[in-house]
């Protein structure tokens, strides 16, 4: 089979329309909203256009199913979620297609998404069947406390287009593992990743309403009211720090619990004791995967200034030497942006950055033609003024900056508003563990440019969210405490 073919199947096998109630159907209106190949910019299909009603259909369909599904039996819970870590699995090849034509990213790389997505349903499968609770003596003895944990109840579940697998997992895992039904909203640009995702949990025996998908190209339409209307009891959202915010201004009206996986700004410190290899390999991982398009991408690179014109040079040199190209070509490493708002950024803070007197080690030039390439680009002497340095650059870019004292750029790495993850290279462990302390992150990748782990609580701190995924805490985020009072009287 050629990849033309095969890229003609992964597209038409994926129901094009809304998952709603165990069912597929079209959007109330009969409208559908174009996904493009961001490799081309071409169409690739039309899928169903939710409008509000909608929208309050799917939900409708949760608030149904919750208490039946609340009342199932752990261990068929976890049951179907390892039934699907294993389908997803199986069709890895389909499953990693499909998200490099949606999304861009190469082949290998979206391999290893589906993977890590996979990783999550095997995880909390695990955890579904690990629920407990408590029981414990009051103080003076009279009453006994006895804790039992449930699910929140209908949950709102809204991701981005950067990981289009891996972030629908790492919150429908914990969410079916606890018991709770949900509708998910995913993002325009990579809405086919989900609907395939939804497919194989019905197929994994996921019951009628428990997950329903609904797709949109007005996102704030449809989610606005399911907010405001009193029956959501979570929002668990990833995305931008901006849309975070409106969010939460929306779930304060009605109290809705929320979890936040917002944007990131991260420090990548190299220390002059560092092994340059391994930084050097630490930092491609950190800034490379994904094309740069990740919350933990290394986004402000400060470096001892006795190692700076090394690491700067050896890190330029590995990133010429990376092949540019659609991610479905083999031997590309890095795909093209999501789409010209996306890339228009990158461009817009490279020019930035250069009229403030930034060296271009390498790249810098967006190419001719069609597809939203972007070179990889190694910025050195960067004004710590840029506005790179204070905006997710979102794209293959690195920003080099020097400094010479570890107060310093402590206080500099902390000086942003975000908190997600930081990197810190040294050999020196008092160091190491004096910095990881010290830095303002939710997580902090040590001699690695890499961090996440579905066993791991992921997550970050500031406006950098609210709230864990993954690790025993992802679950917790689906589970409310319920205690009864229980008074033990003395034998008459
Ligand atoms: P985004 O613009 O914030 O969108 C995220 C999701 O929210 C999309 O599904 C989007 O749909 C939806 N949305 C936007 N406005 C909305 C509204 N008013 N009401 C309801 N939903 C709304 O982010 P993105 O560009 O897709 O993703 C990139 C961002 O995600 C970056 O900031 C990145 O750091 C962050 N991210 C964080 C993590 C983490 O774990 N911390 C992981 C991955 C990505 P529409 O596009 O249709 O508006």
């Amino acid at each position: 089979m050629t990849i033309t073919d095969a890229r003609t199947d992964v597209v038409a096998a994926v129901p094009k329309r809304l998952f709603i109630d165990g069912a597929w159907t079209d959007a109330a209106s009969g409208s559908t909203f174009a996904v493009a190949d961001p490799a081309t910019g071409r169409e690739l299909c039309e899928i169903a256009d939710a409008g509000p009603d909608d929208g309050r259909r799917a939900l409708e369909a949760a608030v149904a199913a919750q208490e039946g599904w609340a009342a199932t039996a752990p261990r068929a819970r976890s049951e179907i979620l390892r039934r699907a870590h294993e389908i997803i699995l199986a069709r890895t090849e389909e499953l990693a297609l499909l998200m490099t034509l949606e999304m861009g990213k190469p082949l290998d790389q979206a391999r290893g998404e589906v993977a890590y997505a996979a990783e999550f349903f095997r995880w909390f499968s695990e955890e579904a069947v690990r629920i407990d609770g408590g029981y414990a003596p009051t103080p003076d003895g009279a009453n006994r406390i006895v804790v039992m944990r449930q699910p929140v109840g209908p949950c709102l579940l809204i991701t981005p287009w950067n990981f289009p697998l891996a972030m629908g997992t790492r919150k429908i895992g914990p969410a079916v593992a606890a018991g709770c039904t949900m509708v998910l909203k995913p993002a325009p640009q990579t809405p086919l990743s989900s609907l395939a995702l939804a497919g194989i949990l019905a197929e994994a025996g996921l019951p009628a309403g428990v997950l329903n998908v609904v797709t949109t190209s007005d996102a704030a339409a449809v989610i606005e009211p399911l907010l405001r209307g009193g029956r959501v009891r979570k929002l668990s959202f990833t995305g931008s720090t901006q849309v975070g915010r409106i969010l939460l201004a929306q779930c304060a009206d009605t109290v809705v619990r929320t979890s936040m996986e917002l944007g990131g700004n991260a420090p990548f410190i190299v220390f002059d004791d560092a092994d340059l290899d391994v930084a050097v390999d630490g930092a491609m991982a950190a800034k490379m995967r994904n094309m740069g398009e990740a919350c933990t991408a290394a986004n402000r690179m400060f470096v001892h200034r006795s190692v700076a014109d090394e690491f700067a040079a050896r890190f330029a040199e590995r990133m010429a030497g990376l092949t540019v190209g659609p991610g479905t070509e083999p031997g590309t490493d890095v795909g093209p942006l999501i789409d010209a708002a996306g890339r228009g950024k990158v461009e817009e803070l490279v020019a930035d950055a250069v009229a403030r007197d930034a060296k271009v080690l390498t790249g810098g030039t967006t190419p001719e033609g069609s597809g939203y390439f972007y070179p990889p680009t190694v910025l050195t002497d960067v004004a710590r003024d840029s506005a790179l340095m204070s905006t997710e650059i979102f794209g293959p870019v690195a920003a080099i900056t020097t400094f010479e004292d570890e107060d310093d750029v402590v206080r500099v790495a902390n000086d942003t508003d975000w908190g997600l993850v930081g990197y810190v290279f040294t050999r020196d462990l008092d160091r190491a563990i004096r910095v990881s302390e010290r830095l303002e992150v939710g997580m902090v990748g040590l001699n690695t440019g890499l961090v996440s782990n579905p066993a791991a609580p992921f997550g970050g701190v500031k406006q950098s969210g609210l709230g864990r995924e993954g690790g025993r805490v992802g679950i917790e985020e689906f589970l409310e405490y319920k205690y009864l009072a229980v008074p033990v009287r003395a034998a008459k």
